[in-house]
């Protein structure tokens, strides 16, 4: 049986999956079994974030690997220890607790926000207030968070204790805050939801009402940070200090690491014995993702801008494109023809994309190539147009 029987086969058919086996890369350039070449514009989700085996990034792994491989958290680790000091640094939050995913980083915030509230406030302030069309993953904690009814059938009874209002308007967040509010979760661009960005406007009077009435304020940053959307964290471009921001994906350049990061507020709250992960904070993964947070710079920020800026040029008006959307390399493009038929399209010319919801997504490398962009755009307007 070739790859894709025994895959069909043996793993759970969860995903439904392109008829693609990609074997190697480098950088933003992908090769199938057959030696075919693909451009990508997806970087596994945002997770490759200076593409496939970033030479710099392969260097600390491998070197973190003859070292030690694996420490149990009841033990120090110096990769642990650097990464931990400088995403702090870098974001000003205070301290950090370490994940394997981005689903686990949420939920250590959910559990930190519950905490907060009942050390405070007792067992009557639990709610957890996300909005519509919103992703934060797929345990069935983050499920009941997640906004979208679709994922929610067949997995009942879910955790209670959330509650989902549209996103962008600010009399239902008035109308739906109550006394039993702990926090409110929000993606600053909801990634899986469509690529839609949250205004400027909206999100001020959510820190408002969060300051006011002591409701913390969580930004799930699992897709938006790590560079992603043009600074460190896309709270950061907004200008705000949530109280506990999560990510994950683009975070380990490749190898799966999560974190929460806590405020001053949320700092004390996990005491020991309150949250633990074995593999969370793995050494390899730490020295990975040390490699990637290290390069973020201004410099690096400013380069995500112009890519950003020359792809939004090509896109605007341009024949089949509707609108695009986003912040940064995480674009989103309605298209007059079906986003599916535009990926398959694109694929066969060389290009990998991705779709969200009925959008064309595009999350290139951070340090793509002008050239590689030029190309890949090239098929990808193309494939909009035909
Ligand atoms: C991908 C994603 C998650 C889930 O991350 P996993 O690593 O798949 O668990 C959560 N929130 C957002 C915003 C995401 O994009």
């Amino acid at each position: 049986m070739n790859i894709f029987e025994l895959t069909d086969k043996y793993t759970a058919s969860t995903y439904g999956r392109y008829k693609l086996a990609l074997k190697s890369g480098k950088g933003s350039l992908l090769y199938d079994e057959n030696g075919n070449e693909y451009i990508d514009f997806g970087s596994g989700i945002a997770v490759n974030s200076f593409g496939i085996s970033d030479s710099e990034w392969l260097e600390a792994i491998t070197a973190q690997l003859g070292m030690i491989n694996h420490a149990s958290n009841y033990y120090y680790t110096e990769p642990q220890a650097k990464l931990a000091e400088m995403l702090c640094e870098k974001s000003g939050m205070k301290n950090v607790f370490f994940t394997n995913s981005g689903a686990e980083a949420n939920e250590c915030a959910i559990k930190c926000a519950r905490k907060y509230a009942h050390d405070k406030y007792g067992d009557s302030r639990s709610t957890v207030i996300t909005l519509e069309n919103s992703f934060h993953g797929r345990t069935l904690t983050t499920l009941s968070a997640t906004g979208q009814p679709a994922m929610h059938v067949n997995f009942a009874p879910f955790t209670p204790g959330f509650k989902h209002i549209p996103a962008n308007d600010i009399s239902a967040l008035s109308a739906d805050i109550g006394e039993d509010t702990a926090a409110i979760m929000l993606e600053l661009v909801q990634g899986e939801g469509g690529v839609n960005r949250l205004t400027s406007d909206y999100v001020n009077a959510v820190v408002d009402i969060c300051r006011e009435r002591d409701i913390l304020l969580i930004i799930d940053e699992v897709q938006t940070g790590n560079g992603r959307c043009g600074n460190l964290y896309a709270f950061m471009e907004y200008g705000i200090s949530p109280d506990i921001v999560t990510t994950a994906k683009g975070l380990g350049g490749g190898l799966p690491i999560g974190a929460a990061m806590f405020g001053e507020k949320t700092s004390g709250v996990l005491t020991p014995g309150t949250h633990g992960s074995t593999f969370g904070g793995n050494p390899v993964c730490a020295a990975g993702a040390c490699s990637i947070i290290s390069r973020m710079t201004p410099e690096l920020f400013e380069g995500v801008k112009k890519r950003a800026e020359y792809l939004k040029n090509r896109l605007e008006n341009a024949n089949g494109v509707k609108s695009v959307s986003g912040m940064g390399l995480m674009i989103g493009i309605e298209t007059e023809k079906p986003a599916g038929d535009i990926v398959k399209r694109c694929m066969e010319n060389g290009l990998l994309v991705l779709t969200a919801k009925t959008k064309v997504r595009l999350l290139p490398a951070l340090n793509i190539p002008f050239e590689l962009l030029e190309k890949g755009s090239d098929i990808l307007l193309k494939a909009i147009a035909e």
